[in-house]
């Protein structure tokens, strides 16, 4: 029997409660005061709260922030330190070389440290005072196509209370269908929904395929003498050690209040080695001598991992369709070599607010309409700011001398360099199985003590993920044959290695031989690393239940 669902209409929806929806919601909200108009605007949010679900660095460019909401300090936006100067290190195995010139690009100084858990929570709050509807603890599960399916008529929430077998139990709520004149998508890098969208209106083809990084994150707490209480630089960029040059990635530190510290190490996915785990390479950064001093005596008190999108500016997809436009990391709007995607975001969903008003008050959600917001993007600080970078990426992705060869002639040449529009590839195809190599021992796991240097399992606690045991896998691995047969010959299984959380479990039967893929969904931080990474493409990350997934506060 189909199911009965309601559907609740609005003008506006935001999908996603991240800084680009939450800075689009207020700006409509300020617009629609202006202009004295009566809006229904709701946002959702897949996290049992905002910032629930936020994993940043973040040293916060406060340029979007200062638009928005020029008296931020008088309001109480939670800023944890100012950074007084910038510092970047070239790391040999146990050197740490000082780069006499900080790249422009990650000029800090002036610039905040936050917490984008508490960042998102304070934005919410006043775009809750502004009248916005936010719901948390729903998730979008699809795209409400509209009948000729080349428009967007809202989405539908997932249902809640489905058993694993698929079957309704006695607490089943069918999910609600939200509709809106204009919907926006702000799921942040990945988006489920904006995959989905992609796929059927093609957005995003023409466009120079998507790359990632995926960032493990922590919050240290440290003794009350630390370094910082020594350094003037307090916003430290660290290159080498342990990827080396071949992969792109890097990891931070930043000084936060009350003796905390930010530390984060992020792997570009374009690596191609299949034995390569990303949680190694956050390990073995924290091993290295000059970054144990600065943390030793440390505390890890909260961990998350999550992906950004670092394609630039020649992977933005078609801003809009009929009935929704697209904002934020999902629609690469990241700043690349500046390492930063929150006011770019912030500033994405600015200009959409902008161009919605304008389509309410000509009562018309064409595409052609809301093509208003590329046209101010097209004239804002924020293109210029990500085409500078447009190259950058691509430059990264390089393998040795060329890289650097790459890169200082963008520099050079604000961005231009030595091929204007160099091609990316997709990071599912970058694994070679050829340079396949055991390194799953490199890290030093007896330096492992569950109090500074935890192992997955303490970072999912750590994370304190949680998700109703009882539901479908939102983990869909198409075909099990691929992985036990293929990917097992080919690249030895390397979700098992890229998954931050330990999802992804092979056990072969020792009598029987049996290969077997097993899943720990509940483990899932949501960082969407396996979606992207995986070589056959045989794993889709859905949204599970809404309320599910980490319970971030301070990462
Ligand atoms: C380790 C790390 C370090 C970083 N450091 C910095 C930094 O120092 N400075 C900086 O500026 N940027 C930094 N970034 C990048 C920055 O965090 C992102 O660019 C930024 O958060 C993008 O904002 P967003 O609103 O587009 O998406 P997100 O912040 O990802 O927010 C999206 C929100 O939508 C929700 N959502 C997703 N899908 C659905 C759905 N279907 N239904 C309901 N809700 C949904 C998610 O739960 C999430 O809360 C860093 C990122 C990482 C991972």
């Amino acid at each position: 029997m189909p199911i009965e669902r309601e559907t609740i209409p609005f003008d506006v929806l935001f999908v996603g409660g991240g800084p680009a929806n939450l800075a689009g919601a207020i700006r409509l909200m300020q617009l629609a005061r202006e202009k004295n108009l009566e809006l229904e605007v709701a946002l959702i949010e897949k996290g049992s709260e905002i910032g629930s679900h936020a994993v940043s660095g973040a040293i916060l460019n406060p340029r979007a922030l200062v638009e928005l909401i020029p008296d931020f300090l008088e309001k109480g936006c939670p800023i944890e330190n100012r950074v007084r100067a910038d510092a970047f290190y070239y790391l040999t195995r146990d050197k740490a070389f000082p780069v006499p010139v900080v790249p422009c690009y990650m000029h800090n100084h002036g610039f905040y440290v936050v917490s984008q858990s508490r960042l998102t929570r304070w934005l919410a709050g006043i775009a809750e005072e502004m009248g916005v509807n936010i719901f948390s603890g729903f998730a979008g599960k699809e795209p409400l196509f509209s009948t000729d399916g080349t428009g967007i008529l809202g989405v539908r929430i997932g249902d809640k209370g489905i058993g694993k077998d698929g079957t309704h139990r006695s607490n089943f709520e069918p999910g609600v269908d939200l509709t809106a004149s204009v919907t926006v998508f702000g799921e942040g890098a990945r988006g489920s929904l904006f995959q989905e969208i992609a796929k059927k209106l093609g957005i995003d083809s023409l466009k120079m395929p998507q790359v990632y990084e995926t960032g493990i994150k922590e919050v240290i707490q440290l003794p009350d003498d630390h370094y910082f209480t020594r350094s003037q630089a307090n916003d430290i960029h660290f290159m080498g050690y342990p990827l080396g040059l071949y992969t792109p990635g890097g990891g931070f530190i930043y000084e936060m209040a009350d003796n905390r510290i930010s530390l984060g190490f992020l792997t570009g996915l374009s690596y191609d080695d299949p034995f390569l785990d990303p949680y190694d390479m956050l390990l073995e950064f924290k091993q290295h001598p000059f970054v144990m001093d600065i943390i030793r005596d440390g505390k890890v008190i909260e961990q998350g991992a999550r992906t950004v999108s670092n394609g630039g500016f020649f992977t933005i997809p078609r801003l809009s369709v009929d009935g929704a436009v697209f904002v934020g990391g999902s629609a690469a709007m990241q700043n690349v070599p500046g390492l930063k995607g929150i006011h770019t975001a912030m500033k994405s969903g600015m200009l959409a607010a902008e161009a919605i008003i304008h389509a309410i008050e000509s009562n018309d959600f064409s595409q052609h309409a809301l093509d208003r917001y590329t046209e101010l993007f097209d004239q804002s600080w924020l293109r210029a700011e990500i085409f500078e970078g447009r190259n950058f990426a691509a430059a990264l992705a390089k393998k040795g001398p060329a890289k650097y060869i790459h890169l200082a002639a963008q520099y050079v040449t604000a961005g231009k360099g030595i091929r204007d529009v160099m091609p990316l590839e997709a990071d599912y195809l970058t694994l070679k199985a050829k340079d396949a190599r055991d390194k799953s021992g490199t890290s030093d796991k007896s330096a492992v003590d569950g109090v500074l240097l935890v192992d997955k399992l303490t970072g999912v606690y750590l994370s304190r993920t949680l998700h109703r045991e009882d539901q479908p896998s939102h983990l869909l691995v198409h075909d099990l044959n691929i992985c036990v047969n293929q990917c097992y010959e080919t690249y030895q299984n390397p979700c098992t290695r890229f998954c931050p959380a330990q999802v992804y479990e092979f056990h072969i039967d020792e009598t029987t031989s049996r290969r077997e893929l097993r899943l720990n969904p509940s483990n899932c931080l949501h960082c969407k690393t396996c979606d992207i990474k995986d070589p056959y493409r045989n794993i889709t990350w859905t949204c599970p239940e809404g309320g599910d997934g980490p319970g971030y506060k301070l990462v």
